[in-house]
């Protein structure tokens, strides 16, 4: 087949990879050919085969296209992709009509271009590049690769931290790449292989969460164990609330009692290596506690002040809150000391996951949850999802411009939100008579106007806020905790009623106004329900790419 034509056979379908690893049930020619039967009958316009024998079975049963490996154990110890002309001699003869090849910096230093070069001018057959990278695409390209694929993304030392399918990649690679784009790697639903072709791929390869049925039963029985384990056995996890001030700490288990609780001050002054080893030891005291009391946790989670990116747990951004946090890797730190999967997460963020898994919002699907107290913090959910933004700064509600002009904020900047309805806010308003925010809630709580009059005037700016985003999100609840809101039912009246003027239209939503339930350890709740996803959601192999590492 020439190059053009293989493009017209495979244009806009599927590619089924038929293979089987030496020990495993289905490693023998003639049943990879019955899958090469099953994959045609079911619609896939060429098989990906390793090997002449399995692509000699594979001929004797069908017509379609073969995109033909043959992978050997490099000196290395790992292995490579068709490394000799013999090889792919070999694999031609037995039937493929085109041969792909490692071309990634390590596959170009076993000489992939020579080797390539020769398939093309000797052997007659289009060449196809597994790249892991850009540049190596290009210089494929160059080499006169008719195809390249992404199978190898995530296999190379610099892809490494590469665990999921990435239609971003794909997109790029067409951008850059002169000759078709084929997708292959980790590509384990349909919706996945869909979001393939939307990026541009010519086709799309899919192997394991097809021809693999270990590995899919695999992530099936660990979904389903894992699931009912967390739903039948009680399980612990530790929360940790890292806060500018106090670092409060305590063990939760799954129905989200909390069993054990304590906090430390927050040495924050002090400097972040000074933080860092506070929280240490902060995690190592909470592990050795709960086992002491005979609970053993599955995770730890880490509520911190700050902007988060959660799959790296490092903190991407932080105020002069806690000075020098910016850029501290608390995930891996934690895991070192706890040894148990560690989620981190920005503290009101957390706080709303504690609310969607223990709390007010165990039935909402899109609210909002705002933490009231020195600052004004916040978290939503989207349609069920936590939404934390394209870099993780998402839910800044303190920080919503409210006042050109206005009062300097802690951000640097004036006239935000935060600065009207924070504790010292609320003290100002009483025209300060009170020295603190409790005492002016208290006071309100006794008929005292003054107190009452700065309760509502918070209130009023408070729902000024609350409309922008009622009007963005139209959320089915709005959540209130922190120290303003605890004991504090005026606030939550005059909120409801001063948003019933302002959010149109109103009638026409069930849009509640309510006070967290989770108290003063809400952000260890919170800490605590991620620690619980962390251990349950991304570890249960829902997702066979993820537990099972195979190569092209
Ligand atoms: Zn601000």
């Amino acid at each position: 087949m020439t190059a053009n034509e293989v493009t017209e056979a495979i244009r806009g379908r599927l590619i089924v990879s038929c293979q089987a690893a030496q020990g495993e049930v289905f490693y023998d020619p003639q049943l990879m050919a019955r899958f090469a039967a099953a994959a045609v009958a079911g619609g896939a316009a060429a098989i990906r085969a390793n090997g002449p024998a399995d692509i000699g079975a594979i001929r004797g049963i069908t017509r379609v296209p073969i995109i033909g490996i043959q992978k050997v154990r490099h000196h290395d110890g790992r292995l490579l992709i068709t490394p000799s002309f013999e090889s792919a001699q070999a694999l031609v003869e037995a039937g493929a009509d085109m041969i792909a090849l490692d071309c990634t910096v390590r596959g170009q230093a076993t000489g992939a271009f020579n080797r390539m070069s020769e398939i093309r001018e000797r052997l007659k057959v289009p060449v196809l590049a597994d790249v892991a990278n850009i540049a190596e695409a290009l210089a494929a390209g160059q080499a006169g690769a008719d195809f390249i694929l992404s199978t190898l993304r995530g296999y190379t030392e610099d892809t490494s931290h590469v665990r999921d399918f990435d239609p971003r990649f794909i997109e790029e690679l067409v951008r850059a790449s002169s000759v078709p784009v084929i997708a292959e790697g980790r590509i384990s639903t349909p919706g996945e292989a869909r979001r393939a072709v939307a990026a541009g791929a010519l086709a799309v390869v899919v192997g394991t969460a097809i021809t693999r049925p270990t590995d899919i039963t695999r992530s099936f029985s660990a979904a389903i164990e894992s699931e009912y384990r967390r739903r039948n056995q009680p399980s612990h996890a530790i929360g940790i609330d890292l806060g500018g001030t106090q670092t409060k700490y305590g063990v939760v288990r799954s129905d989200g009692v909390l069993l054990l609780k304590s906090a430390v001050e927050t040495p924050a002054k002090s400097g972040a290596h000074a933080v860092l080893g506070n929280l240490k030891s902060v995690a190592k005291a909470a592990t050795e506690q709960a086992r002491a009391a005979g609970y053993e946790p599955v995770a730890v989670g880490v509520a911190t002040g700050g902007w988060v990116d959660p799959e790296t747990g490092r903190v991407v951004y932080a105020t002069d809150n806690l000075p020098g946090w910016t850029g501290a890797r608390i995930g891996e730190e934690i895991a070192s000391i706890a040894g148990l999967p560690v989620a981190v997460e920005n503290d009101a963020n957390a706080w709303a996951v504690g609310e969607k898994h223990f709390g007010a919002a165990k039935l909402f699907d899109d609210f909002v949850f705002l933490t009231l107290g020195t600052g004004l913090g916040g978290g939503c959910y989207v349609g069920g999802d936590l939404n934390r933004g394209a870099h993780f700064f998402a839910n800044q509600v303190g920080h919503f411009p409210f006042l050109p002009d206005g009062r300097a904020c802690t951000c640097g900047m004036h006239g935000c939100l935060e600065p009207y309805v924070n504790a010292s806010a609320l003290i100002c308003y009483a025209g300060s008579s009170y020295t603190s925010a409790a005492q002016v809630i208290e006071a309100a709580n006794s008929g005292e106007e003054i107190a009452r009059g700065a309760v509502q005037t918070l209130a009023r700016h408070l729902a000024r806020g609350c409309a922008t985003f009622v009007a963005l999100l139209d959320p089915q609840a709005l959540i209130l905790g922190g120290g303003l809101t605890e004991n504090n039912p005026l606030l939550l009246s005059v909120l409801n009623d001063e948003m019933a003027k302002l959010v149109r239209p109103w009638k026409n939503r069930e849009l509640r106004v309510m006070a967290s339930e989770l108290g003063y350890y809400g952000g260890v709740l919170g800490a605590a329900a991620l620690a619980f996803e962390r251990a349950f959601d991304s570890d249960g192999g829902q997702n066979y790419g993820h537990t099972t590492v195979r190569v092209g």
